[in-house]
């Protein structure tokens, strides 16, 4: 089975959630699924390459899922970017627009060792206001960024093109 049938057999359809009108991809039977995880887990690995990469970063809250296996399968660190006001200590923050209104998302400052390749993932790419925040973050905290993966892509929300130039991997795109 390769990584996108694998992805495409573990994904629900969710009508209506969070709000009327939006179909969600739940990818909880994804990882609920021990054998299908560590697939994906360790197709991303081969896909950028296990020596491509220094750290691993995950965006809450599902990123960090698949950031904390990619890091403990490579043996390097995982570092987490959160949402608004979690983060103890001194911090770098990215703002972007949302439907209605606005996100913000963080990183420690000193969260990467200067010139550090780092790998990050998340479930889901969708209009790619996330991603293009976190990719900002990890540069503006010192990191450089290795790779940018997701299990599933909504092609049709245009992410990828909002993240250009920057290459984007995704196992599934729907
Ligand atoms: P974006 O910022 O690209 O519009 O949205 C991506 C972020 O929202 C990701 O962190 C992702 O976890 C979450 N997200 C947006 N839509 C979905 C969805 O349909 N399913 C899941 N699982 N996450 C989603």
């Amino acid at each position: 089975l390769d990584a996108a049938r694998l992805v495409a057999s573990r994904v629900l359809d969710v009508p209506d959630f969070p709000k009327p009108g939006v179909v969600f991809k739940d990818l909880m039977p994804l990882f609920a699924d021990g054998a299908a995880f560590r697939e994906v887990v360790d197709r991303i690995i081969a896909y950028h390459g296990p020596e491509s990469f220094d750290a691993v970063v995950g965006m809450e809250a599902r990123g960090f899922v698949v950031a904390a296996a990619i890091a403990y399968a490579t043996g390097v660190g995982v570092v987490p970017v959160r949402k608004a006001g979690k983060l103890p200590r001194a911090v770098h923050s990215a703002s972007y627009e949302l439907e209605y209104g606005e996100a913000t998302l963080e990183v420690h400052q000193d969260a990467f060792t200067a010139g550090h390749r780092v790998l990050v993932v998340d479930d889901v790419l969708a209009t790619g206001g996330t991603a293009a925040a976190t990719l900002e973050l990890v540069e503006r905290a010192g990191g450089t960024v290795a790779g940018f993966t997701v299990l599933l892509e909504l092609g049709f929300l245009g992410g990828r093109e909002r993240l250009a130039p920057r290459p984007v991997h995704a196992l599934l795109t729907v």
